[in-house]
């Protein structure tokens, strides 16, 4: 019963546009979202797309992944297990801003004369641009152009250019180029999914200094102690005569430029901006390093930092863009669909490029909301695009649970279970949800994690990782599942999980929710299989492993027994799976008497309204027959999807793009074109009305599976690459490489046929509609679409 508004998106904003996201005019009513939408980042660090000027402004932001501050979580009653710390990504020292004065007129959006006014964010460039014309109150026409970017090559880098030229008069021009530290915002406390307020300052002062046309500013998180070194630099460029001062107090440094402007003459200003941060690192190393960072940037220069942008654009997109053609008669919808593609797959690399010790916040790093936390959007809907275009990103991500291992372990300890239990949500490893039913309780993100990693070393072949560290964590997360479940008499000898929270957040603490089952034994198989195979490549290592976390022979039996002997439950009545085990002796929820401004549901009942209902939040059966989809017939899956579609609210925005993938392959296709508009347009159309708060991550990841796997039905069992075509009759043409085993390939699909090219490569077996497919390099391979 999907909410209306999602069946029908309001139109997007934005001018279509293959390349580009542009804004025509300064439109105060849509400040919030294009804040979100214009934001820049590199997966290190991000800045939301506010104004050089500083104002106005909804929610300024500039964020760097896992830095964060912690605080004590209270509960009114509190119990044993529950998570004690809560932590926040830090909105940290803003160096976005420049003011301008002309005749020491201040330019301000919302006063000023705008003959003209355009900004726009380049994919393609990775680039935030804005050409303004303003005429001053005495008359003087003033262009103003800058650039911004965070850059992907250097981690800890962003730059801005701004250009100044006073057309037809001469005029005293003074710049204000800062960086400022403002106590924290405070957030509503009535919408779980926003970020948590602060009521004090979290950054306190240490250190700060200037250095000509540089200032420098240490800060050190209150409570979690992390460090923050922040530095900009400057350099002016100009035949106007003009002279600077610079400023550094506790929270704000400031480098004031006067000129006087000659007409026609321009001013152009650069401001290099740097973060180091670091948990252990003393702040005058970071301000050393950071003022390393700085020097090399000025040396290199503003347009070889554009180069070297480009540069690395130019690679992700060889492997990563999408392209699509609508029919004819529905042409106008194609290229806007193909617009937000890009959008989305670009605001996925703002969110993963450099997150190379770190997560991946739900959010990315476009907004504080879910208080920059990492759940499993990463591993279930980020990492399938990621695994098939930038593998060494997905390796990234899987490294980073590496990372957090030991911390999980501990966390299964004090929960009185085996192996490693990890976070439902974190940053810095430590299980931060406070609300244990629709947190702690969704063991699934183990299994998850798992999934995430056969899928990663099935498409890579990167025995190295699997050796080196994902053995170890398919074994530690076999044994939570060995130990959290048991072999019942109740249920004739087979294996049950009991007491655990699917992906559905709307059905809670369940007897053998059956996605969670599929997916322990999924992940039971895999570890036994694993570490099988290593004991046979390679005893030594494999000996050393074992002594390491005490694996005994034994424990891969149990695991197989466990595996084979899984609850499966079934409903032989309806001949359906029953999402656990009580589910379908619920009431079904009141769907004809809920209004339309009820959703989503979490915002207007009590839990517990919601919790003894049949009524989903997002997919969860219909998940687990994605992901293992080589587990269920096909009527088996029509049954299911029939049974839970209409249950499913899609309040959660995870939900649409896995819905749409599989109405694709049972063959509802308008329906699955429904969903897959919804979770394309998402954010570009502000479907949820929530963009303000950020990106949706896994619903942008969500996006490209919609067509990569909902229409262009590529499906990666066991590691072999499949396709089973289903264009819906409004595209006529899908185009994608995946990288796969190291080699390139492209997929090029009309409604009549698939055209296979091995761009890169030695040479690859696929499998189109079920008949297998030689592939050479270069050698291009023409197939029919046969009707299903
Ligand atoms: C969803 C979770 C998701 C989280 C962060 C919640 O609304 O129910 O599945 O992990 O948002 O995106």
């Amino acid at each position: 019963m999907l909410q209306k508004k999602l069946i029908n998106p309001p139109p997007h904003i934005y001018p279509v546009d293959p390349w580009r996201i542009v804004e025509k005019q300064f439109y105060p009513p849509f400040l919030s979202q294009t804040e979100t939408i214009f934001s820049t980042g590199n997966g290190y660090l991000g800045m939301r797309g506010c104004f050089e000027e500083g104002n106005p402004v909804f929610e300024n932001g500039t964020f760097i992944n896992g830095f964060y501050e912690a605080w004590q979580i209270v509960y009114p009653e509190a119990a044993y297990g529950f998570s004690k710390d809560g932590q926040t990504m830090v909105n940290v020292t803003d160096t976005k801003i420049i003011k301008l004065y002309v005749d020491d007129e201040p330019f301000l959006l919302p006063d000023a004369d705008l003959i003209s006014f355009e900004r726009v964010l380049d994919m393609k460039a990775g680039t935030l641009d804005r050409e303004i014309l303003w005429e001053t109150p005495s008359g003087k026409r003033v262009a103003i152009k800058s650039r911004r970017l965070v850059s992907f090559e250097h981690r800890h880098l962003a730059a801005i250019s701004y250009e100044v030229t006073v057309l037809n008069a001469k005029a005293p021009v003074t710049i204000f180029s800062e960086m400022r530290n403002d106590p924290p915002q405070q957030f509503s406390a009535d919408d779980p999914r926003l970020g948590r307020g602060f009521q004090d300052r979290v950054l306190l002062p240490q250190v700060h200094y200037k250095k000509k046309h540089r200032v420098m500013l240490g800060h050190v998180t209150a409570a979690s102690k992390m460090s923050l070194a922040c530095g900009i630099d400057h350099s002016l460029e100009t035949e106007c005569s003009h002279t600077y001062e610079s400023k550094a107090e506790e929270n704000l440094g400031k480098v004031v430029f006067s000129i006087q402007a000659q007409p026609g003459k321009p001013i152009l200003l650069t401001k290099y901006i740097t973060y180091h941060t670091s948990p252990h690192i003393d702040l005058d190393e970071l301000c050393a390093c950071a003022e390393q960072t700085l020097a090399r940037a000025s040396a290199q220069g503003f347009q070889d930092l554009v180069a070297g942008q480009q540069k690395y654009l130019d690679d992700f997109w060889r492997r990563s863009d999408v392209q699509i053609e609508g029919h004819p008669q529905k042409k106008h919808r194609a290229p806007e669909i193909q617009q937000v593609i890009r959008f989305n797959l670009f605001q996925i690399l703002q969110a993963a490029a450099r997150a190379e010790d770190t997560g991946i916040p739900a959010k990315g790093l476009t907004g504080q909301a879910y208080d920059g936390h990492y759940f499993w959007d990463s591993e279930v809907y980020v990492l399938p695009f990621l695994t098939y275009t930038s593998p060494h990103l997905a390796r990234n991500q899987l490294g980073f649970r590496y990372r957090i291992l030991d911390q999980a372990r501990h966390r299964a300890r004090e929960l009185h279970e085996k192996g490693a239990k990890f976070p439902w949500r974190t940053i810095n490893g430590e299980e931060a949800s406070a609300f244990y039913v629709a947190g702690t309780a969704q063991y699934h993100i183990d299994a998850d994690i798992m999934y995430a990693l056969q899928k990663y070393v099935e498409a890579t072949g990167d025995e190295e990782f699997l050796h080196e560290k994902g053995v170890e964590m398919l074994v530690e997360a076999a044994r939570l599942w060995y130990g959290h479940g048991f072999f019942s008499e109740q249920a004739g000898g087979k294996f049950c999980i009991h007491g655990v929270t699917g992906p559905d957040e709307y059905t809670t603490v369940v007897d053998d929710n059956t996605y969670t089952n599929l997916m322990a034994q999924y992940n039971l198989q895999c570890a036994a299989a694993q570490a099988e195979a290593l004991r046979h490549k390679d005893p030594e290592r494999f000996a050393a492993l074992a002594e390491k976390i005490g694996l005994h022979h034994q424990e891969i039996k149990n695991w197989q027994r466990a595996a084979q002997e899984m609850h499966i439950p079934y409903s032989e009545k309806l001949g359906i799976h029953p999402q656990d085990d009580t589910f379908l002796s619920k009431q079904v929820w009141d769907f004809i008497n809920t209004p339309q401004d009820q959703y989503p549901l979490l915002l207007h009942f009590h839990p517990l309204e919601i919790y003894r209902r049949q009524v989903i939040k997002q997919a969860d059966m219909v998940l687990a027959m994605f992901l293992l989809g080589q587990k269920f017939s096909r009527e088996q899956k029509q049954r299911n999807f029939d049974y839970y579609d209409p249950l499913t609210t899609g309040d959660s925005s995870l939900s649409v793009g896995v819905q749409s993938i599989m109405a694709a392959e049972i063959g509802y296709m308008q329906k699955a074109t429904t969903y897959a508009n919804y979770a394309v347009l998402m954010d570009l159309r502000n479907v949820e009305g929530n963009v303000k708060d950020g990106c949706h991550i896994a619903s942008m990841g969500a996006s490209w599976m919609v067509l990569i796997n909902g229409f262009g039905g590529m499906r990666d069992y066991d590691g072999v690459l499949s396709f089973h075509p289903r264009l819906p009759e409004s595209l006529t043409k899908l185009r994608f490489p995946l990288t796969f085993r190291g080699q390139l390939l492209e997929v090029n699909m009309d409604q009549e046929a698939v055209t296979y090219l091995l761009r890169e490569g030695t040479g690859l077996t696929i499998a189109h509609q079920d008949k297998e497919i030689k592939l050479s390099p270069g050698e291009p391979v023409i197939v029919k679409v046969q009707p299903e």
